[in-house]
């Protein structure tokens, strides 16, 4: 079988600008032909191809070399066609030929846009392998994840059951951020609820001291004006809280100010999911990223890699401006279950791609240096609320 000769069989990872996720690109295709689908049905045939082949573990293209495309489950004749296509030729005919012939090929080719700077499971992987020089953040030196959410909220563990799954990743502390109470789609907890939940995290300390420490945060919400959907003095009462955007994210309009008006919030330790972007659905917010760094930068507010692999948000290449403007990086994985602990394999492989070193990333850091830094969070100037509740149970 030919391959393309503008096609190159690996991924190039030596430069951002480079970077050729194949995978990406065919998972995409079929994401265009289930879009063009009349039955839901049929819309689903291409969406379970495009996931399997968004996850695969080595690059389509060997498997269309090999004969053995149609070993993956869930991809059909159809799909394989769109695939092998785009390895042979460097683009599908059959998926232009329907988005030219459908009413709603415009609409779906501008969400190709929405599918820019992901990974493919192929290109994390060669991102966590290929050799960085050791200053790079890389797993081995990752203590734990700032971004999780339990039954408190809308995950489906219980604390101690996040923190065994920890553990058994290596890790050594985490922060649970289950959603603030303006979130209500999300089950976002009370401040009485917060308060129950500070003892049970409490207990957890106490039985894990030593080995594991559990952090007590928040995921508050960013309101349209950038203001949050907690209270200063709530705010006050958290270790740290991420603040992150959950509305207003299709629209085209800058949204700087917001932003900066949420990380200078006093407690806000992360922005996080920063865009609120969503794979092949929404593009998030417009805003001058690299003001918004250059605030985070000066106020010690960590930048989120958010590893959901819907999200990857942000991704590589605004983690590039975000590092030049000298922010530090929160990289989660935005977990709502165990299984989804490992999506701080994304974040860490866009960090690896933006060159980011790991005395940049506060989930390097030592508890010691943690607390410190949440502390200066809650203590900017604006700030006049009394010191709160979470950290003295603590101690
Ligand atoms: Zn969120």
């Amino acid at each position: 079988m030919v391959t393309h000769p503008k096609v190159s069989r690996s991924l190039s990872l030596e430069s951002v600008d480079d970077l050729e996720d194949l995978n990406l690109t065919a998972a995409g295709l079929l994401h265009d032909m289930a879009a063009l689908q009349p039955t839901e049905r049929s819309q689903f045939g291409y969406k379970r191809a495009a996931k399997a082949i968004a996850y695969l573990p080595m690059p389509v293209s060997d498997l269309v070399e090999a004969g053995t495309l149609r070993d993956v489950p869930f991809v059909g004749p159809a799909s394989a066609r769109i695939i092998t296509e785009l390895i042979e030729r460097g683009s599908s005919p059959t998926v232009e030929a329907a988005l030219a012939k459908s009413a709603k090929g415009g609409t779906v080719q501008s969400t190709r846009a929405f599918r820019e700077g992901y990974l493919s499971h192929f290109a994390l992987s060669q991102a966590l392998a290929r050799e960085r020089d050791p200053a790079i953040v890389s797993k081995a030196g990752y203590r734990g994840d700032f971004q999780m959410h339990s039954t408190w909220s809308d995950g489906s563990e219980r604390i101690e059951r996040m923190v065994e799954g920890a553990l058994d990743l290596g890790h050594s502390c985490l922060g649970i951020t289950d959603h603030s109470y303006g979130l209500p789609i999300a089950r976002g907890i009370s401040m009485e609820q917060a308060a129950k939940q500070w003892i049970e995290i409490d207990g957890v300390n106490a039985k894990y001291r030593g080995r594991f420490r559990v952090f007590k945060g928040i995921e508050a919400n960013i309101l349209v004006d950038g203001s949050l959907d907690l209270q200063p003095e709530e705010c006050a009462q958290f270790e740290f809280v991420v603040a992150s955007p959950h509305s207003v994210l299709r629209k085209t309009e800058d949204q700087t100010s917001r932003m900066l008006n949420a990380i200078r919030v006093p407690g806000v330790a992360i922005l996080g999911h920063p865009r609120g972007r969503m794979f092949n659905r929404r593009p998030g917010v417009a805003a001058d990223w690299d003001a918004v760094f250059a605030e985070a930068a000066k106020l010690g507010v960590a930048i989120e890699l958010d590893g959901n692999w819907h999200r990857q948000d942000i991704d590589y290449r605004l983690a590039r401006r975000a590092l030049a403007a000298g922010c530090v990086f929160a990289l989660d994985s935005d977990a709502h279950s165990i299984g989804e602990l490992r999506f701080s394999d994304y974040a860490i492989a866009h960090a690896r791609l933006a060159h980011v070193p790991a005395e940049r990333v506060i989930n390097c850091w030592s508890d010691d240096r943690l607390d410190a830094w949440m502390r200066q969070r809650h203590a900017s100037p604006q700030h006049t609320a009394k010191r709160g509740r979470a950290r003295r149970a603590r101690t």
